[in-house]
C-alpha cells in the first residue's frame, strides 16, 4: 500500500526575505489542485498524476470532460483546454480565440467560418510584420507608403474591379509617346534593398526608375511625397524616414502600367493597319491607274514636258 498522500493546502510561504506570501501546496503524488463545485466533490477526474504542480478548473456542466489546466513543465508555461477552445477577453469582450480546430482568430464568428485550416490565423484587424503603419496587410489602407511584403522572394501584387472605378471613359493617353519618354535601365540591386543578395543572384536586371517615371505616369508610383526635392533627386531625405530612421523608398507598381502597354500596342496596331492599307492600295494598281490617267490628261502631259526640258 502506498503511503497516503499528505495534503498541505494553503500555507504561509516566503515571497522573499521580507515578504511572506500565501501558497497552495500540493502533494507529491498527484501534484494537482482541482477547482470544482460542491456537487462534484466525489467525481473521479480520471487524470494521471502530473509531473509538475497543475491547476485544474472544471466546468459545472460537464466537469469531467470540460476543464482547463495550467502548469509549467520545466520548459514552457502550458495552458491546456480539454473539451473546448481558449478565449481571451479584455474587460469582458472577446478578442482572441483558439478553436478546437487549432485556428487562432480575433473573433468568434470568423473562427466559426474557418471550417478547415488547422493552424490557420484570422486577424480581422490586419497583420503587421513590423510596427509601422505602412507594413500592414489588411482590408483597409494603412499609412502613406508601402512596405513591400514577400511570399518567398515574390512581392505581393493587387488588382481591381470595375465596381471600384467611377468617371470611366476611353483613354486619352498617348501611350507610344509616353513610352518613348521613359528610360529603360539595366541595374543591380543595392544593399539598401532587403532582398538584394537573392535578387542579384538572378543576374543583371532591367527596369525603370520611380523618380524618372513620376512626372510621366504618376499613378503607378507609390511614394510618401512625390514633390519632395530630396526624394525626387534620389538623395538621403531626413523627412521621409520610417520609425527606424530608414528611408521610405519609392515603388513602381508595374502591374498598373499594363493598361498603358495595351494602349501602346493598340496605337501601334492602328498605325500598322494604316500602313498596310496604303501598301494594299499600291499593290492593287492604284498608282498605275493614277499614272495612266495622268498620261491621258493633255494638260498634265504639257506640264510634264515643260518640267523635263
Ligand atoms: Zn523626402
Amino acid at each position: 500500500m502506498p503511503a497516503p498522500p499528505t495534503y498541505h493546502g494553503f500555507k504561509r510561504l516566503q515571497g522573499d526575505e521580507s515578504n511572506p506570501t500565501l501558497g497552495i501546496v500540493v502533494d507529491n503524488t498527484s501534484r494537482a489542485v482541482h477547482v470544482c463545485e460542491a456537487a462534484d466533490v466525489d467525481t473521479d477526474w480520471d487524470v494521471t498524476a502530473d509531473t509538475n504542480p497543475t491547476f485544474y478548473v472544471h466546468s459545472a456542466t460537464n466537469p469531467a470532460t470540460e476543464y482547463g489546466t495550467l502548469r509549467h513543465d520545466a520548459t514552457n508555461l502550458i495552458l491546456d483546454a480539454v473539451g473546448g477552445g481558449i478565449v481571451v477577453k479584455l474587460g469582458g469582450t472577446e478578442h482572441w480565440r483558439v478553436t478546437t480546430a487549432g485556428v487562432l482568430s480575433s473573433l468568434a464568428a470568423e473562427a466559426a467560418n474557418a471550417a478547415t485550416g488547422t493552424g490557420g490565423l484570422i486577424a480581422t484587424g490586419g497583420i503587421a510584420f513590423t510596427d509601422v503603419a505602412n507594413a500592414w496587410i489588411d482590408d483597409a489602407t494603412h499609412g502613406s507608403g508601402t512596405t513591400t511584403h514577400y511570399i518567398g522572394n515574390q512581392a505581393i501584387t493587387t488588382s481591381s474591379d470595375q465596381r471600384l472605378k467611377v468617371d470611366i471613359e476611353d483613354s486619352q493617353a498617348r501611350a507610344t509617346e509616353i513610352f518613348r519618354s521613359l528610360r529603360v535601365v539595366d541595374f543591380n540591386w543595392s544593399e539598401n534593398y532587403g532582398a538584394h543578395e537573392a535578387y542579384n543572384q538572378r543576374g543583371r536586371w532591367t527596369g525603370l526608375l520611380a523618380q524618372e517615371m513620376v512626372g510621366v505616369v504618376p499613378y503607378i508610383i507609390n511614394a510618401p511625397d512625390k514633390n519632395c526635392v530630396a526624394c525626387l533627386a534620389g538623395l538621403d531625405c531626413q523627412e521621409h524616414v520610417d520609425e527606424e530612421g530608414k528611408p521610405i523608398n519609392w515603388f513602381v507598381q508595374y502591374d498598373h502600367l499594363v493598361p498603358m502597354v495595351v494602349k501602346g500596342i493598340q496605337e501601334m496596331d492602328a498605325r500598322i493597319l494604316d500602313l498596310e492599307k496604303g501598301q494594299a492600295h499600291f499593290q492593287n494598281g492604284w498608282l498605275k491607274d493614277q499614272v495612266r490617267d495622268a498620261m491621258n490628261d493633255s494638260k498634265f502631259k504639257d506640264w510634264l514636258k515643260a518640267e523635263l526640258v
